[in-house]
């Protein structure tokens, strides 16, 4: 059984001697317990979290111990009820070809699902995350402006796709001229701006003359800063993610734009929330999966994997995810 664990917690970006591949004896289920093999591994930037051990939402990994993650696999032993050998499963199996579980947040795909590593995107947490934060936080009407960044990542893409569906006019933000055009081209965005130009915050004032009222909050930092003075009155911010930030090992330099900020959500009356995907929406996975189900027949929802072959090199693809080296939703694929 290969595992890949947290060798020691980085400073910083991570490293590649934040992790060590191990070999361990493949485990064995005990009673009310199944085997798993994993087949796909979902690589997600919260995983840059639960490295550290900074007090979060969840706990922390502990050095030594596999690095967590959602995965795709297939029941080798079971001694479960609801599950038997050679169903598909969606757990928690982390960065390892074989795991125990024992039923708990295990979500049962049947013996021959149609698109399996879909369950880690699209049909899985960052499809939903993009669902409810977007419906449920930003509620977007028709005719208003939405903008989103990584908006080529499964949460993104996703974001300005169901904006398109709602009637809003999209605009993107994304990390090239390659990523920009498949935003536009293949996912319907309005348009989509490149965030490393020199030239970003008035590209992206030019590319709102109405303004902003809902900002799906991705990133943080410069984007951001160049978000904050378009923002119209009633603006709805879900704070999703603050990708820009998870490699910080200190606040930035001043000035102090705190006071800025506060006086910019109290004047314009700014509602800005934070979620937190299954904890903030326990009840609603089984309504956006039939939405989503039927989005994706209709062709209104498409969906870009980042498919990288051999677990040995998950830490190099998880890298790069935080560096915006990946273009769509990154899998790991274990095993077969
Ligand atoms: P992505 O696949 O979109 O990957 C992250 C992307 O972030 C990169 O590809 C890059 O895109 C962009 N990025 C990296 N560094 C920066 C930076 N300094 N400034 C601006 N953009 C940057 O990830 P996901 O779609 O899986 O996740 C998107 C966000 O949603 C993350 O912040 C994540 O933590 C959050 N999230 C939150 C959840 C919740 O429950 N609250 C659940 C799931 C995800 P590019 O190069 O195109 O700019």
């Amino acid at each position: 059984n290969r595992q890949i664990v947290l060798a020691e917690r980085p400073v910083g970006a991570p490293t590649s001697k934040n992790f060590r591949l191990e070999e361990a004896a493949i485990p064995t289920p005990g009673e009310g317990e199944m085997l798993l093999r994993t087949v796909y591994l979902s690589l997600d930037p919260y995983m840059r979290g639960r490295m550290s051990d900074a007090k979060s939402y969840a706990d922390p990994v502990e050095i030594g111990d596999a690095m967590v993650g959602g995965t795709v696999s297939v029941v080798v032993k079971s001694n479960l009820k609801g599950f038997a050998e050679g169903d598909w499963v969606v757990s928690l199996g982390g960065w390892q070809d074989y795991s125990i579980s024992n039923g708990e947040m295990v979500f049962n795909l049947g013996k021959e699902p149609a698109m399996p590593s879909w369950a880690l995107g699209i049909m899985g947490m960052p499809g939903f995350t993009a669902y409810a934060g977007l419906l449920e936080i930003g509620e977007p009407k028709p005719g208003e402006t939405i903008a989103v960044a990584a908006a080529t990542g499964p949460v993104g893409a996703t974001v300005g796709q169901i904006g398109k569906i709602k009637g809003c006019r999209v605009v993107g933000i994304a990390g090239g001229a390659e990523k920009c055009k498949h935003a536009v081209d293949n996912l319907g965005f309005d348009v989509c701006l490149d965030r490393n130009s020199s030239t970003f915050a008035q590209d992206l004032k030019d590319a709102c003359p109405d303004g902003i009222d809902v900002y799906f909050e991705n990133v943080g930092g410069a984007v951001f800063d160049a978000v904050l003075p378009l923002l119209n009155a009633n603006a709805r911010i879900p704070l999703c993610g603050l990708i820009s930030q998870y490699n910080a090992t200190s606040l930035p330099d001043g000035p102090d734009r705190m006071g800025m900020l506060m006086g910019t959500l109290l004047v314009k009356k700014i509602r800005m929330q934070g979620f937190i995907i299954f904890d903030s929406f326990p009840n609603l996975y089984p309504k956006f999966a039939a939405d989503m189900q039927q989005w994706i027949a209709q062709g209104k929802v498409k969906y870009r994997e980042q498919m990288v072959d051999g677990l040995e090199n998950a830490p190099e693809a998880f890298m790069g995810l935080l560096e915006g080296k990946n273009f769509g939703k990154v899998v790991i694929k274990v095993g077969d």
